[in-house]
């Protein structure tokens, strides 16, 4: 039982029962042609009526005064209810979820969400259930899937990799028109041609695609495994329908095998996204943080939205309200400026903290290193000398081993020696290279994107704007306790 068959329930008395009054009138022997139109307003007073559960209900409205005719409602509070007082026509279970239905159903009408909404935000509602159970939950799969006996999507070997090209051409910066030339010139049939050449009939493929379904292709998130929902609101007082807001959308991932990887997806969105502005030549570069911003809860990449002030989004638990990252975003403008802002301070932190080796310190254990080894060769050179000396009987066997094990203990100290000048030499270098890192990040001539790049592999948000930087120089993660140094 759900709102679609409420609404169902609705049509079913305006298709042909005769209303109440006319059912009256038919009772009494009336010869009326009942037309059947039923009032919204007396369907939903009557599935509200506790009286079919078997209540008896009195009081609902009272006489003005003794003897006058008009009436006054009274409130429910003061309704004289005795339950189980006559059969009942229908049970309370049925009745209950009724109600519950009818509230969210009024509800959602009421802040224009898509209907899906009750079982959007009931985590017990059996279409959801069914929907994370994984089973069926699609009449057609779309293009690069089939259907099992099952009834789960499976990916189908040569649609996918049709699609994964088109994300491919897409992500090389080639527009679906373009990508449509190149579809015609391979020989790809179009989807619906696929699909009757794999129903078996005998059709010549155009290999034509639509460019419209392309850019839409291009869109769907389906193809990285996510489930898809509410897309479209249906009003069912006026049959109308309307596309509903993206954020309002039902997305479960990992819901089927995906074809494309969510980076794919991502990445080619962003490219979308900077055509439709007109941003032609700022391919995935155009903010600077793409790429490297990602949900601290689900790890998923927020996904760029591009409104008056643009923000970053995490779209991959909106079906799921009880993830705490449900609805999570951040704005990318303040994101920017909170990361520049962490990438200086550390960077002051660490120039005045480290201590940077002189060139000459470095330039000794280099010197150093040199000579070790050279000196590490000649006594292996040594030794080897005396083995043959040994071996053509030139020099005893005691005088041999005595100068072998000399050898051995002086080779020895070298490379000990060795190990220590090579960390010196190490430590020196890389603190020579964080050091060149923090003036840069903190010098006018780098631009925010470089330092970004250079320094920062991924950011993570988690909700009430709190980050976690994923330094690349691990140098640069610095404790709580050494920013108050
Ligand atoms: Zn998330």
């Amino acid at each position: 039982m759900n709102e679609y068959v409420i609404a169902k329930y609705i049509r079913l008395f305006q298709a042909g029962y005769p209303t109440p009054r006319e059912h009256i009138e038919l009772l009494r022997g009336k010869e009326i042609k009942p037309e059947c139109l039923w009032e919204n307003r007396a369907v939903l007073r009557m599935l509200t009526n506790e009286q079919y559960i078997g209540t008896y209900i009195s009081g609902k409205q009272v006489s003005k005064a003794v003897g006058s005719s008009s009436k006054i409602l009274t409130d429910k509070s003061e309704w004289i209810v005795m339950p189980d007082k006559h059969t009942p026509i229908i049970s309370k279970e049925i009745f209950e979820r009724v109600q519950y239905l009818l509230e969210t159903r009024l509800k959602s009408k009421r802040s224009i969400k898509p209907v899906g909404t009750s079982w959007k935000e009931n985590n017990k509602h059996p279409k959801r259930e069914r929907l994370l159970n994984g089973d069926k939950v699609v009449a057609i799969p779309i293009y690069g899937y089939s259907k099992s006996e099952s009834g789960k999507l499976e990916v189908d070997p040569n649609a996918s990799d049709v699609v994964r090209k088109m994300f491919e051409l897409a992500k090389q910066g080639l527009s679906s028109s373009e990508i449509s030339s190149k579809f015609l010139k391979a020989g790809y049939p179009t989807p619906r041609e696929y699909l009757n050449l794999s129903r078996g009939r005998d059709i010549e493929p155009t290999c034509k695609w639509s460019v419209k379904f392309i850019a839409e292709m291009l869109k769907n998130i389906q193809y990285t495994g996510a489930y898809v929902s509410g897309k479209i609101l249906k009003d069912y007082d006026t049959g109308k329908s309307s596309h509903m807001a993206k954020e309002d959308w039902v997305i479960i991932p990992d819901m089927h095998p995906p074809i494309i990887s969510k980076e794919l997806y991502e990445e080619v969105q962003g490219i979308i996204t900077n055509k439709r502005l007109g941003r032609r030549n700022m391919t995935p570069r155009d903010y600077l943080l793409r790429g490297k911003v990602k949900c601290g809860i689900c790890g998923y990449s927020l996904s760029y939205d591009p409104v008056s002030i643009p923000v970053l989004r995490c779209y991959h638990t909106s079906g799921n309200p009880s993830s705490n990252c449900y609805k999570m975003k951040v704005v990318v403008h303040e994101l920017d400026k909170a990361i520049l802002d962490i990438i200086k301070v550390h960077s002051q932190i660490l120039l005045s903290t480290t201590e940077i080796p002189s060139l000459k310190k470095a330039g000794n254990d280099a010197q150093q290193i040199i000579e070790l080894e050279q000196r590490g060769q000649e006594l292996i050179d040594k030794r080897r000398e005396l083995y043959e000396q040994y071996i053509s009987a030139e020099i005893e066997r005691d005088v041999y081993l005595a100068s072998k094990a000399d050898c051995n203990a002086q080779l020895e100290k070298v490379n000990a020696q060795l190990v220590m000048h090579r960390v010196a030499e190490q430590s020196q270098q890389s603190k020579q290279k964080i050091a060149k890192l923090a003036k840069t990040a903190l010098s006018d001539t780098a631009s925010p994107k470089d330092i970004v790049d250079m320094l920062i592999d991924k950011i993570l948000v988690f909700p009430n704007d709190n980050l976690e930087i994923v330094w690349k120089v691990k140098e640069f993660w610095i404790t709580e306790q050494e920013k108050m140094k």
